[in-house]
């Protein structure tokens, strides 16, 4: 029923296997307890083969909302693989921060006990807004401060790091706060500071189509909230390489 949460009831394999793959993600992440909103990641719940099937499923709904646009896909040669070609890109390259696991990345100890302000960036940022599903396009910078106990990973991992959580539906001041939880936990530093600047599709594209209007946003943690000449520090740097 419109409105009401799913009753997690019990199904055998075999029900299961009957079920459209997308029911059968959203039974084990119900049973699991798990949230599923747009920026949530939910590779754990998904299993072999059932991306494809995925696929397929966004594959026919979409060709369902061409239909119900009055888009005449069968004489219109533009059109005629556009379902097939949003529903691959929605699963395996914008939104696929959303179904694959994190990206392996090996931490290193901080052997020579770096202790020094560390900026990686600017990174591109490329994601979605979860209200129109509109593209944002942006730079992410992220300060840390490590101390003797930090895991260091290499310059490129931060880039695929961000990339993952980025490639799902959300709004920024979310993504920048999803970003700082993954880098906090994989190299535990003493201070950590992201900065986000982009550009919204909604405001542009439709709306106000404002198409200077940037947003930005920023999350300061540890060393960064205690000490303003540190964060003074990097958002100097930041802006001299904006
Ligand atoms: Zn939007």
């Amino acid at each position: 029923m419109a409105g009401e949460k799913p009753t997690p009831i019990f199904r055998s394999e075999v029900d299961l296997a009957r079920l459209p793959a997308s029911d059968r993600i959203r039974y084990r992440l119900i049973g699991a307890q798990c949230r599923y909103h747009a920026n949530d990641n939910i590779a754990a719940h998904i299993e072999e083969g059932e991306l494809d099937e995925l696929r397929a499923e966004v594959e026919e709904k979409m060709q369902a909302v061409l239909r119900a646009l009055v888009i005449d896909t069968e004489s219109d040669h533009n059109t005629g693989d556009t379902a097939k070609r949003v529903a691959k890109m929605f699963i395996t390259e914008v939104f696929s921060g959303r179904y694959v696991p994190p990206p392996a990345v090996t931490e290193f100890p901080n052997v020579s006990r770096l202790n020094e302000l560390m900026i990686v960036g600017p990174i591109t940022v490329r994601s979605a807004c979860s209200h129109h599903l509109c593209p944002i396009l942006g730079k992410v910078w992220i300060g840390l401060l490590p101390n003797e106990h930090s895991n260091l990973i290499g310059l490129s991992k931060y880039v695929r790091i961000c990339d993952w959580i980025m490639s799902r539906p959300q709004i920024q001041e979310e993504a920048v706060t999803m970003l700082a939880n993954e880098l906090q936990d994989r190299v535990k530093p003493d201070g950590l500071a992201i900065v986000m600047e982009a550009d919204h599709f909604c405001m542009n594209w439709r709306g106000v189509k404002d198409t200077e209007a940037k947003m930005t946003n920023s999350v300061m943690r540890g060393a960064f909230l205690k000490d303003a000449s540190l964060r003074r520090e990097f958002l100097s740097l930041v802006h001299r390489k904006a």
